[in-house]
């Protein structure tokens, strides 16, 4: 077992039925660089997806544990924030070493928890890393500005100072990227965490504390709390969070901004997305048509930059039987299985929920091309199984169309020109990210200047850009000032302090107080 996990031979009360001989590991807190034991009574269970066999029981803390947490972070701030900033930085080359090492057993959790397949949960803990080796130029990411004579031997000069003690609220679908874009950039600033992991799945994110244990963080600077509502709340309430960085549904992530901002925190919301990708006729048909089943059925379309809507532009509609039966080739499997293209979905009530979602296109006039509903999986026939799945002649005005599926469902729409999908795609509130296939860079250009979505991608289906940029969702995606990660990400968790000083040699007195504004 980790040190995260523990397994408990009685039975504690909690919400599901277990047999008597049986139980599973908790997962523990983690508190000022211990992992401790919750005294919860109520407790949620994580299932494997593609078995629906309980890994592991997750506590929703206590009052008095998340007031731990806040008091060891805000404790540890005290004496992290005053590090050097090659002390926070020492850290961080250690820590990007580490997680490589770990790599696999980082991904054999995601796997187990999320369902995603081993080389997408190494894809998972790949871009998180990346933001961990960004981390590591916080040196040149942190410097500030100097004006040197602003008036006679008088100077100013502007630098980022951390904020204090932050909090980091995730999604179940990047178990280890997120909660990576969120602790290192915070703490290599010199502000500690409080950290809320998916109660989905909240393995990786545990892991990632031992790792950071191991490369030498001290205690306090990152702890970790579980929960939902209550634990969310109380991190949007609490004093002593200045920050809050929010990656997940519409619905929680409105409510934790506002809830946040009235109580006078800073808060970064990242939120749903619909991204559509745009097939030109004269794009290269062999690459686009795999890149597009790719970004719409990879991770059974649980990512919130999945292509779920194609926009066929004129006679490139007529490469949607090809689509078909490309798409029909796609080995469904539970995610560890070596020849898995996609996995389950993470919870049987997200598979009802993309099953009314496909019914409901049926209903309202779209075509099933490929129904993916009642696959079957042998050896996981518990598990939440979904095959990629396409709709035609889809509308604006359909369920299907206008909510997010997160499922491996590809929503598709034939349109006269490229100014018809333009005006499709600005009419949708998502703004989080969009493709354009083409061999033509005059209309790559006219899509990139004329769409009003975040993050682009020309022949690039998942643009989401490396972490020297940052991710930069907007309109419907994203609630917020600063981006996360990048620069953005260091301007997030970082507030200037600015200081006008004045040496002068020699007799500095004054005969009269001048009470005139200083100009
Ligand atoms: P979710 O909103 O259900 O959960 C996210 C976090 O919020 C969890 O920690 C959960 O405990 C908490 N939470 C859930 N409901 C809440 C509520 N009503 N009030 C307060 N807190 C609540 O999201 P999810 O299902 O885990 O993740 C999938 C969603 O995340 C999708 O909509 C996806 O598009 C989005 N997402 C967005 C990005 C992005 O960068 N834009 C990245 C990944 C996922």
């Amino acid at each position: 077992l980790n040190c995260h996990r523990t397994l408990c031979l009685t039975l504690k009360q909690h919400r599901s039925v277990w047999p008597r001989f049986m139980s599973a590991a908790t997962t523990k807190l983690f508190i000022n660089g211990k992992f401790v034991e919750s005294h919860a009574t109520d407790w949620i269970d994580v299932h494997n997806p593609a078995t629906n066999e309980v890994v592991t029981r997750v506590p929703k803390s206590t009052q008095a544990e998340m007031e731990k947490a806040v008091e060891a972070a805000k404790e540890a701030f005290k004496s992290w924030s005053k590090t050097s900033i090659l002390t926070r930085q020492q850290l961080m080359f250690r820590l990007q070493n580490i997680i490589k090492a770990n790599m696999k057993r980082l991904a054999d959790s995601i796997t187990t928890e999320q369902g995603k397949t081993t080389p997408d949960a190494e894809g998972d803990v790949l871009r998180g890393l990346q933001v961990v080796e960004h981390c590591c130029s916080v040196t040149s990411l942190q410097l500030g500005e100097t004006l040197p004579s602003i008036s006679k031997d008088m100077d100013l000069h502007s630098y980022r100072v951390p904020l204090g003690v932050c909090a980091g609220i995730t999604p179940f679908n990047f178990p280890a990227m997120i909660p990576l874009w969120m602790f290192p950039a915070a703490i290599v600033c010199g502000n500690t965490y409080v950290m809320k992991p998916s109660e989905r799945d909240p393995g990786a994110a545990m892991i990632l504390m031992e790792l950071l244990k191991e490369a030498g963080c001290p205690d306090g600077v990152v702890n970790v709390i579980h929960g939902q509502h209550e634990a969310v709340n109380f991190i949007c309430d609490h004093p002593d969070i200045r920050a809050i960085s929010f990656v997940g549904s519409d619905q929680a992530g409105k409510y934790i901004y506002e809830r946040g901002s009235r109580n006078g925190k800073r808060v970064q919301s990242n939120m749903g997305a619909k991204n559509h990708g745009v097939i030109m006729p004269d794009a290269n048909k062999e690459n686009t048509l795999n890149q597009l089943i790719g970004a719409a059925f990879g991770a059974a379309g649980q990512r919130c930059m999945a292509l779920s809507t194609a926009v066929f532009v004129g006679e490139a509609k007529q490469w949607l039987p090809d689509l078909i039966e490309r798409s029909k080739k796609l080995k469904v499997n539970a995610g560890h299985e070596p020849e898995a293209d996609l996995g389950p979905v993470i919870s049987p009530a997200a598979k009802q929920k993309i099953c009314e979602l496909i019914q409901s296109g049926v209903d309202e006039g779209a075509q099933l091309l490929l129904d993916g509903r009642n696959i079957k999986v042998p050896k996981y026939e518990k598990g939440n199984f979904v095959g990629p799945t396409v709709l035609t002649n889809v509308t604006p005005a359909m369920r299907c169309y206008k909510e997010e599926i997160f499922g491996p469902v590809l929503v598709t729409m034939c349109v006269d020109t490229l100014d018809d999908a333009i005006q499709i795609i600005n009419q949708n509130p998502y703004g989080n990210g969009t493709a354009i296939f083409t061999t033509n860079g005059a209309t790559a250009r006219k899509f990139t200047q004329e769409i009003d979505v975040g993050q682009i991608g020309v022949n690039v289906p998942i643009p989401v850009p490396l972490p020297m940029f940052s991710f930069t969702g907007s309109r419907g995606s994203f609630m917020g000032d600063s981006n996360f990660y990048g620069k953005a990400g260091l301007n997030f968790y970082t507030q200037w302090k600015t200081v006008t000083q004045l040496w002068r040699e020699g007799d500095v007195s004054h005969s009269r107080a001048a009470v005139a504004m200083p100009v």
